[in-house]
C-alpha cells in the first residue's frame, strides 16, 4: 500500500513498523455540534484507508479520540471553548452535549458504513495521562509556566515547522480574525498545554493538577490517547487538512519531545469539502449534515459515493447538481449489479485475480475513483454471474456502497425485508382481501391507506397483491 505521506511529500510505500500490523489514529470530532458533511468527508476516505489496509491483509488497529474539552473556536488558544458554546446554545451541560453529539456522529458514521475504530476514547477519560505527559514536558525544559498555564516552548525544538513547505502567514491561515494575542506566550506559536485561571473562568469541567484546578489544552489529548492504546511507535495518523497545522504540529512537537525518538512515520490528510462559500466548518452556523441530506430524500450512500468519486488530496466542492448526478449514477449501478444473472459457480482464481488488480488500482494512494472504475470493468466482463457478484462483494467491503444489498431486495420481491414487517404486511393484505370478500370497499380502502402511510404501497395483479416500499 502507498500513500501520499504529508511529512515526506512523497507518495510511500507504507512499511510498517511491525511486520503485517498497522498501528493508526484518527483525529475525531469536536463533539459540540453535529458533523457537518465536510468533516464526513475525511472519516470516509479514512475509513476507506483502513479497509484497504485490511484488504490487503494488514492487521490495523485505530484508535480515536472523542474531543470533549480544550478546543476553543480558535485553534490558536483563543476564542471560546467549543464544548461551552454548544452547551450555552442548547441549555444543557456540557457532558450532555458531548454525549448527544457523539452519539449523533456514530448514527451518521453508520449511515455512511464507516466503520467505528477498534478504540474511541473521549479526552475527558485521559486527564491523568495528559498531566504526566506535561510533568515531563516541564522537567525536560520543553514547557513553561506563564500566567498560570503551562505552554509548550516551540523555540526549544530545531525544526517545528515539519510540514515545512508553507511560510508562516498560510500556516495562520486556519486562525480566526478575532484572535488576540495571548501575552505569556514566550513565541508567536507556542501552545497551551495546560489552563488554570486565564480567562475561562467559567470553564465546566475543571480538574486538579499540580499547577492549580484547571483543563487541558486540545493538543495534548492526541498524543496521550495514541500513546495509551498504540505505544510510543505509530504507523499512519489521519485527519483533516486543516489539521496540518497547528494541531498536528504541535502533537509531533509534545509527542517527540516527551518521547525523545520519531513518533509517527506516515501522515495522511484529507482535503476540504468546500460549499460555493468556501471552506465547510462547523462555526459558520448552518452546515450540511446526513439527516438534512436524507431529509431531502438523498441515500447517504449517495454522499459516500460522491466522496469516492474525487481523489482526497484535492478540494472538493458540493452542490446539490453533482449530487443529483451522484444519486442517478447510484441508482444505474445497482441496477446493473441487480441485473447479474444468478448463474454459475464462483471461479475462485479470477475472484483472487480481481482482488489483486483492486488492491494494487485503490492501494496506489487511494485512488477510489479507480477503484469505482474496475468496479464497472467487473460489471462489464463476461464473467459469469456468481463470479462477478463475489468479486463486487469483495470490493464492497471497502467501498461500502451496500452493493450486494440491491441483489436481495428487489422491487416486486419482499425477500430481505425483515421478517416482522413482512408479517404485518402480508396479515394486513389478507385483512383486505377479506373486507373485499365481504364488500366492505370502505374497509379495503383504509387498509391501502394504512399502508402507503407506513410507506407501503400494494399493486393489484393477475398473479394476486404485491407490495413493495415506496
Ligand atoms: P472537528 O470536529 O472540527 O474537530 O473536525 C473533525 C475532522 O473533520 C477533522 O479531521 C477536520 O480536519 C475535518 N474537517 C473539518 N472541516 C472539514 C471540511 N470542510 N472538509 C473535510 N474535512 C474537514
Ligand atoms: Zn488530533
Amino acid at each position: 500500500m502507498k500513500i501520499y505521506n504529508t511529512l515526506t511529500r512523497n507518495v510511500e510505500q507504507i512499511k510498517p513498523n511491525v511486520e503485517g500490523k498497522i498501528a493508526m489514529y484518527t483525529c475525531g470530532p469536536t463533539v459540540y455540534h453535529f458533523a457537518h458533511i465536510g468533516n464526513l468527508r475525511s472519516y470516509i476516505m479514512e475509513d476507506v484507508l483502513e479497509k484497504t489496509l485490511r484488504f490487503e491483509g494488514y492487521d490495523v488497529k485505530r484508535v480515536m479520540n472523542i474531543t470533549d474539552v480544550g478546543h476553543l473556536s480558535s485553534d490558536a488558544d483563543s476564542g471560546e471553548d467549543k464544548m461551552l458554546k454548544g452547551a450555552k446554545r442548547e441549555h444543557k451541560t456540557v457532558m450532555e452535549i458531548a454525549k448527544f453529539y457523539t452519539d449523533a456522529f456514530f448514527s451518521d458514521c453508520a449511515k455512511l458504513n464507516i466503520k467505528t475504530p477498534d478504540v474511541v476514547e473521549p479526552a475527558t477519560n485521559c486527564i491523568d495521562e495528559f498531566i504526566h505527559m506535561i510533568e515531563v514536558l516541564l522537567e525536560k525544559g520543553y514547557a513553561y509556566q506563564a500566567g498560570e498555564n503551562i505552554y509548550f516552548d516551540t523555540s526549544k525544538l530545531k525544526n517545528y515547522y515539519v510540514f515545512g513547505n508553507q511560510n508562516e502567514d498560510e500556516l495562520m491561515v486556519g486562525v480566526r480574525d478575532d484572535v488576540t494575542e495571548d501575552e505569556n506566550k514566550r513565541n508567536k506559536n507556542d501552545f497551551v498545554l495546560w489552563f488554570t485561571k486565564s480567562k475561562f473562568e467559567d470553564q465546566a469541567l475543571k480538574w486538579d493538577s499540580p499547577w492549580g484546578v484547571g483543563y487541558p489544552g486540545w493538543h495534548i489529548e492526541c498524543s496521550c490517547i495514541s500513546m495509551k492504546h498504540l505505544g510510543e511507535y505509530m504507523d499512519i495518523h489521519c485527519g483533516g487538512i486543516d489539521n496540518m497545522f497547528p494541531h498536528h504540529t504541535n502533537e509531533i512537537a509534545q509527542s517527540e519531545s516527551y518521547l525523545g525518538h520519531k513518533w509517527c512515520n506516515y501522515w495522511f490528510h484529507v482535503h476540504h469539502l468546500n460549499d460555493e462559500t468556501g471552506k465547510m466548518s462547523k462555526s459558520k452556523g448552518e452546515f450540511l449534515t446526513v439527516s438534512l441530506l436524507e431529509s431531502k430524500g438523498y441515500n447517504p450512500l449517495v454522499y459516500r459515493l460522491f466522496a469516492l468519486q474525487s481523489h482526497y488530496r484535492k478540494p472538493l466542492t458540493f452542490s446539490y447538481d453533482a449530487l443529483d448526478q451522484c444519486a442517478s449514477a447510484y441508482k444505474k449501478l445497482l441496477n446493473k449489479v441487480k441485473a447479474i444473472k444468478d448463474e454459475g459457480s464462483v471461479d475462485d482464481g479470477e475472484v483472487k485475480a480481481w482482488h489483486n488488480k483492486f488492491a494494487e488500482i485503490v492501494g496506489n494512494d487511494v485512488n477510489t475513483a479507480m477503484g469505482i472504475t474496475l468496479l464497472y470493468d467487473v460489471l462489464k466482463s463476461d464473467l459469469n454471474g456468481a463470479t462477478k457478484k463475489a468479486i463486487i462483494g469483495d470490493y464492497d467491503y471497502v467501498l461500502g456502497l451496500d452493493l450486494l444489498k440491491a441483489c436481495e431486495v428487489t422491487e416486486d420481491s419482499n425477500s430481505s425485508e425483515d421478517a416482522e414487517l413482512v408479517a404485518l404486511v402480508e396479515g394486513m393484505i389478507a385483512e383486505r382481501k377479506e373486507a373485499k370478500k365481504a364488500k366492505d370497499f370502505a374497509k379495503a380502502d383504509e387498509i391501502r391507506a394504512k399502508l402507503l402511510d407506513m410507506g407501503i404501497a400494494l399493486e393489484d395483479t393477475r398473479e394476486g397483491v404485491k407490495w413493495k416500499r415506496v
